[in-house]
């Protein structure tokens, strides 16, 4: 099992989760951090994700049906969840801090939560910008209904949907999945969020997303796109050339209870956006997270939930692990142009 450790110094957490790697010799820059990388195949036989080859995976968690790929003697699931085959996270329950040695410099925890991944869609070669619509509200459906779950069970205090998307991202499975990670804690980043939204919240009385979606359309300049519940932009701060956010326009801690107006909406911003990315930069490498309060914030007035995302157009370096500090070389202003017109 993977252990939770904290560092003294930041009150950060890490997972050390060594079964989900290879041995120290054998690390690469991009190996493959989610399973074992023989399995990796151009849609073959060996494609732990395709059709024919569920038993793989273990039992899903959740499945829903399509009725395109009858009359092919295959499974007709049109999408899967199922638990991570190497979690980062296992087996729930209760969690107990212990300190390593006496005193309690070093604190350390059983790495219990749940880590599962969302098979996207049957066809090995898909990806979300060239999914069809209901494949995307499918995909969409399945991190709601999986978020309300997992965000209910006790011990758990933090739910994070993400998606690597290329081997600079963090896979190296081709096969369209999304990822699920229930925590039993808060981390610190996250918790100085938190109270500073809630500062925000004491101070001017109102959300601070809720501001910046009425300040960057009066002022629209990093504006890509808006619909019904949705404005896409570059943030002011962004932290490397085309991050962007999708920001709901209703207020809501978290995607428990959304509508599936909003639902609906929302897979046809996510498909036009990572669309417009994979034309505009040929599909690039990026990572999405919709961040959600953690549970005890929900509901939440100074929180709003968002999808982030970020594309590896660079690489963090010393200055930025050093200080803490990004040095963006693109403004964007010039990214929202550039992808508006794409
Ligand atoms: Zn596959
Ligand atoms: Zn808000």
């Amino acid at each position: 099992m993977s252990e939770l450790r904290r560092n003294p110094i930041t009150k950060g957490w890490v997972i050390i989760a060594p079964e989900r790697a290879k041995r120290p010799d054998q690390l690469q820059k991009h190996m493959d951090q989610e399973i074992d990388s023989n399995l990796e195949a151009e849609g073959t036989s060996a494609c732990p994700f395709c059709p024919g080859n569920e038993e793989s995976c273990g039992e899903a968690v959740l499945t829903y049906y399509g009725d395109n790929r009858g009359g092919r003697g295959e499974p007709n699931w049109s999408l899967r969840v199922v638990p991570n085959k190497y979690p980062a996270l296992v087996g729930g329950g209760e969690v107990m801090r212990r300190a390593e040695g006496a005193g309690d410099l070093f604190m350390h925890m059983d790495g219990k939560g749940y880590h599962e991944v969302v098979i996207e869609h049957p066809d090995h070669l898909q990806t979300i910008a060239t999914m069809p619509a209901e494949a995307v509200e499918g995909v969409l459906a399945s991190y709601v209904e999986r978020y309300g779950v997992l965000i209910e069970r006790p011990e758990v205090e933090l739910v994070t949907i993400f998606r690597n998307n290329g081997p600079g991202a963090g896979t190296s499975i081709r096969h369209p999945h999304s990822q699920i990670i229930a925590s039993p804690i808060v981390p610190m980043n996250f918790r100085h969020v938190i109270e500073e939204t809630v500062r925000y919240y004491d101070t001017m009385g109102t959300c601070v997303y809720c501001d910046m979606i009425a300040k960057e359309r009066m002022l629209d300049r990093r504006v890509v796109s808006e619909t019904e519940h949705f404005m896409v932009i570059m943030p002011f701060f962004s932290r490397s050339p085309f991050e962007t956010w999708i920001l709901p326009k209703a207020h809501r801690a978290s995607v428990a209870g959304i509508p599936e107006a909003e639902v609906k909406d929302l897979a046809r911003v996510l498909i036009d956006v990572l669309g417009r990315l994979y034309r505009g930069l040929d599909n690039p490498d990026y990572n999405y997270m919709i961040q959600c309060a953690p549970y005890q914030e929900d509901p939440a007035d100074y929180y709003h939930w968002h999808i982030q995302i970020l594309p590896k157009c660079y690489e963090v370096a010393g200055f930025e692990l050093g200080s803490g500090i990004y040095l963006n070389t693109t403004s964007p202003e010039e990214c929202a142009r550039f992808l508006r017109e794409t």
